[in-house]
């Protein structure tokens, strides 16, 4: 009875995964999907604690159980709390190295089981032919020790190159090593699981090793603008070695649960290998933005800019009929949502159509434009996705660039030894007038030199983009 009432709270949580999911796919509706997935989850867990039962037993340990979900739910609550939106991405990538972690445990206690079988028993079981479920059970266990390993330290690493304390690392025939590394690895699980050999423990805790060392080697080379696509990506590992505990459980939420996480990681990396125009592959080896960058150095004039002063960047605006906003990392660096949402009330008083125009990869994670705007009430309507963008910008009058640099790089296009060639970008040199708001000549995260700065159409206003934007409010007031 209890069985099928759990049963019952699996297939509830299972659907609330995969129409939180769906929720999440939409800015309006992504905070309740949130909710709404996290009920799933807290019901599958209290499911499975009060009403799991093997051969008629309870999971008991309760203390433990609990003791170890309030400190969680503290420590998970009180980063997220803290966290600076900046600092987002790093904080996705250190949870997702916590799943994978818990990934690899379930999988070590699992093998240590099975290592501390009775010996009658293991050959019980061998010679009553259920050595192929045996088997099965082990390469299931292995196959989620390597996954939830590698996604645990190269989400460690990605997670200190984030905030600056890991630098890229990387050497000759790193890629060769890695490769060589993972068919050590493939060699000696096989191995593992078709003989069974003597030395188990030690083979078993070898692939271990050598997987966390996978993982490490792996992250290191990737750098730059790559970053986020390798963070989808050990997601979606994550969400594969999490599916594999719920094979070893049989348990069929866990396994639902997996499967969603990993192919929405999956798809998303996808989707951000097609947002920056480059193959996975070309992730994954080409060192992006990572040790050597080519293209045209940072700080290297390649011209002379000219600036703009605020009062008339006010008439500019003011008298435009479209104007386009383009927000990038600098904008959340400031907290200059709120300040810009006025700017864009005020234009829209006096007239002026002013719309966003939001890259793909603008920021520090996906969406990352998006849920600041959010913040600061913009409707989304007003946010126009890179290619609709594009489309406008030959008609617009002003384009106001506030905090954003490589993803308005003309080098993207033109220039084939830049990082960044082939990276789709926001076209705003097709607008009659481009302002760009940042603090100094600095390159952005890419770390090059952009042209577009020294061009005829282009007027520097520099100064920080909070304080910009409220002079600037306070300018077309006073018009
Ligand atoms: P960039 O990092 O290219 O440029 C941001 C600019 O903001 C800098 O040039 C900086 O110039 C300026 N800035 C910083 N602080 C302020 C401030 N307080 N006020 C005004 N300006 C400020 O940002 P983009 O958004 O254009 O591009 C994002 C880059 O990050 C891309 O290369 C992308 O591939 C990469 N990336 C994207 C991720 C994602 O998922 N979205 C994740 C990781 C990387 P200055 O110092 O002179 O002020």
């Amino acid at each position: 009875m209890e069985l099928n009432l759990l049963t019952f709270i699996y297939l509830i949580a299972s659907v609330t995964f995969i129409v939180g999911l769906k929720m999440l796919s939409h800015p309006a509706s992504a905070r309740n999907g949130n909710r709404v997935a996290a009920v799933g989850m807290t019901l599958a867990i209290l499911g499975t604690i009060f009403l799991y039962e093997e051969d008629g037993t309870r999971l008991g340990n309760y203390g433990w159980i609990f003791g170890g979900i309030l400190i969680g739910t503290v420590v998970g609550t009180l980063a997220a709390k803290r966290v600076k939106m900046t600092a987002m991405p790093e904080m996705v990538s250190l949870f997702n190295g916590m799943g994978g972690a818990c990934a690899a445990l379930i999988s070590l206690v699992e093998f240590d089981h099975l290592a501390h079988l009775d010996p009658v028993m293991a050959g019980v079981l061998l010679m009553a032919n259920a050595a192929g479920a045996l088997k099965g059970f082990l390469l299931i266990i292995v196959i989620g020790l390597v996954i939830g390993s590698v996604s645990f330290a190269g989400s460690i690493i990605a997670w200190g190159k984030l905030n600056g304390s890991i630098k890229d690392f990387s050497f000759k025939g790193q890629h060769l090593f890695n490769i060589l590394l993972l068919g050590i690895i493939v060699a000696l699980a096989s191995y593992l699981i078709i003989f069974l050999p003597a030395n188990a423990i030690f083979i078993f805790y070898t692939i271990f090793f050598l997987s966390l060392l996978y993982g490490i080697f792996f992250v290191f080379p990737i750098g730059g603008a790559d970053m986020p696509v390798v963070i989808s990506l050990l997601n979606s590992f994550t969400g594969v070695a999490a599916a594999c505990g719920g094979f070893l459980y049989e348990n069929k939420v866990m396994l639902t649960g997996g499967i969603l996480v990993g192919a929405a990681g999956t798809l998303l990396t996808i989707l951000m290998c097609k947002a920056m125009n480059r193959s996975l592959t070309n992730v994954l080896i080409g060192s992006f933005g990572g040790g050597s960058k080519v293209g045209t150095a940072a700080g290297t004039a390649v011209g002379t800019h000219k600036e703009i002063s605020l009062s008339d960047t006010a008439v500019l605006m003011s008298y435009a009929a479209k104007v386009y906003i383009v927000p990038g990392y600098g904008l959340a660096v400031a907290q200059a949502q709120h300040a810009c949402h006025e700017l864009e009330k005020l234009l829209e008083s006096k007239g002026v159509d002013v719309k966003y125009a939001i890259h793909p990869v603008a920021g520090r994670m996906p969406g990352h434009m998006n849920v600041l705007l959010a913040e600061a009430d913009v409707p989304y309507e007003k946010l126009l996705e890179m290619e609709q963008a594009n489309e406008e910008f030959s008609t617009t009058d002003v384009v106001l660039i506030l905090g954003a640099n490589d993803v308005v790089n003309p080098a993207a296009k033109s220039d084939t030894s830049s990082p960044i060639y082939g990276m789709p970008i926001l076209d705003v040199e097709l607008a009659k007038h481009v302002i760009v708001n940042k603090r100094s000549m600095k390159p952005g995260y890419a770390g090059i030199e952009n042209e577009l700065f020294f061009r005829p159409k282009t007027s520097m206003l520099f100064g920080d983009a909070k304080k910009v934007l409220q002079d600037l409010v306070a300018e077309i007031k006073n018009l």
